[in-house]
């Protein structure tokens, strides 16, 4: 039997023995039950007190039930101190990790909210926690597209980030990303890339200005071997052949500075500064008449099927380029007499240009690399027909400044599908135009 009971035990019975002495046995229980209670409720209050006003070091001195009630208490207390002493060396750890990252990281919630944030975003973004908790992310970055990637997420920029200067260094290139995490929560990652882009527009100035520099002497050699090719000297010691192959070779240099001054003109020229309205109908007509004088004895069937309705906001001389590059390419690596279909037309998801062609096609395993300088499925099979290997890297870019994605369907020994997509926003109808113009 447990003390307690005992202890009741006792009180009720030396309470009855003590009111049967005097005759009053019943009365004697009841007092002696009454003290019984009278002590358990002072001790319950001694607990209480020992709850609220809790001190390790000193436990109250209690009977029975209780003291084992306080035994227990003080062992889920060790426990949940041992816990919390983990849990608070695990977030000192965490915190210290934070810190070394040379990265900026804040926690958004779903209004993006600051949730936290690590000491580097002080110094990247001006977000200082804890004083920003709960403040818009948008009353501190005031970047328009940055807002426009928190709301759309990841998922629409193709894993790509956003680079834009620190909102109060524009020195300060940073690559900005936008991470979602458990509950419609994100981190917003922003990384130091000023030296990455101070190296990248040393190599774009760099290779704009050696194609410059070599521009004019390639101009002047090529002149000469072009009036070399009709000199009687030369044409009687037999050297005209050579002369020729030198020429083409020129020509083959000069086409190459011209695509790599292009490249660097798309790639440190604004995007969109100079929207034009383009006929894209009447521009295809020209390329077309173009690739059948190109295609010549090849005799290839140039069908075009353009909707002249359709028209596009874009720049014309890029528009023209990309275009002319794919008939040209279509014309290059497709057999004669093959067919070469050029399609212009538009349907809810944008206006779509399509190259469709019956040539030798290119295997699955080249069609994602075919936009990168210079890659080409075979070497040789380029060269011969005088192309540059910039061409597709030339299309993407323009592309790219028209907000439209190139995609290419192919197979080998069939042909194929080469389909610039362009996004509804860009297209204007021209009964429309008439309409309201
Ligand atoms: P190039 O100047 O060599 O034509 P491009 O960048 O225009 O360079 O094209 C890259 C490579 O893609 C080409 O070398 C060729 O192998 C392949 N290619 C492009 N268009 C076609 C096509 N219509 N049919 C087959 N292969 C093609």
């Amino acid at each position: 039997m447990s003390p307690d009971r005992w202890r009741l035990l006792l009180m009720a019975f030396s309470g009855t023995l003590f009111g049967w002495m005097f005759d009053h046995a019943l009365l004697g229980l009841v007092a002696g039950l009454g003290l019984y209670i009278y002590l358990l409720e002072s001790d319950t209050r001694t607990m209480l007190e020992w709850l609220r006003s809790y001190r390790e070091d000193r436990s109250p001195v209690l009977h029975g039930l209780q003291e084992d009630v306080i035994r227990e208490i003080e062992v889920l207390r060790n426990h949940y101190r041992l816990r919390e002493d983990k849990l608070s060396q695990f977030l000192q750890r965490f915190q210290d990790a934070t810190t070394a990252l040379p990265d900026a990281l804040v926690m958004l919630n779903p209004d993006n909210r600051i949730e936290w944030a690590n000491v580097r975003a002080a110094e990247y973004l001006g977000i200082n926690w804890p004083q920003d908790h709960k403040q818009r992310v948008a009353n501190l970055i005031r970047y328009p597209q940055l807002l426009e990637y928190l709301e759309q997420g990841d998922s629409e920029r193709d894993g790509k980030g956003l680079s834009l200067p620190a909102p109060d260094d524009p020195q300060l290139k940073l690559e900005y990303r936008v991470m979602p995490y458990g509950d419609n929560l994100k981190l917003l990652i922003a990384r130091d890339i000023t030296q990455i882009e101070q190296i990248n527009q040393m190599r774009r100035d760099f290779i704009a200005n050696a194609s410059h520099e070599l521009r004019t002497p390639l101009t002047v050699i090529a002149g000469y071997l072009e009036a070399m090719e009709d000199d009687s000297v030369l044409q009687d010691a037999g050297l005209v052949p050579q002369v020729r192959q030198m020429r083409t070779q020129a020509a083959r240099m000069q086409a190459l500075i011209e695509d790599l001054l292009m490249l660097s003109a798309l790639e440190t020229g604004r995007p969109g500064d100079k929207p034009q309205i383009v006929s894209v109908a009447d521009m295809l007509e020209n390329i077309q008449r173009e690739a059948i004088s190109l295609s010549g004895l090849r005799a290839h069937d140039i069908r075009l099927n353009a909707d002249s309705d359709i028209q596009l906001r874009g720049d014309h001389n890029q528009l023209y380029s990309a275009f002319s590059n794919l008939v040209v390419n279509a014309v290059q690596y497709t057999p004669p007499g093959g067919t070469i279909s050029i399609d212009w037309y538009a349907d809810n998801d944008g206006a779509h240009m399509q190259v469709t062609d019956t040539g030798e096609g290119i295997a699955a395993e080249h069609i994602p690399r075919l936009t990168e300088r210079f890659y080409r499925v075979d070497k040789g099979r380029s060269r011969e027909s005088g192309g540059t290997g910039l061409g597709l890297a030339i299309v993407k870019h323009i592309l790219s400044h028209h907000q439209a994605h190139l995609h290419i369907e192919s197979e080998p020994k069939k042909g194929s599908v080469f389909q610039c997509n362009f996004p509804p926003q860009s297209v204007v109808l021209r009964s429309q135009k008439t309409q309201t113009g």
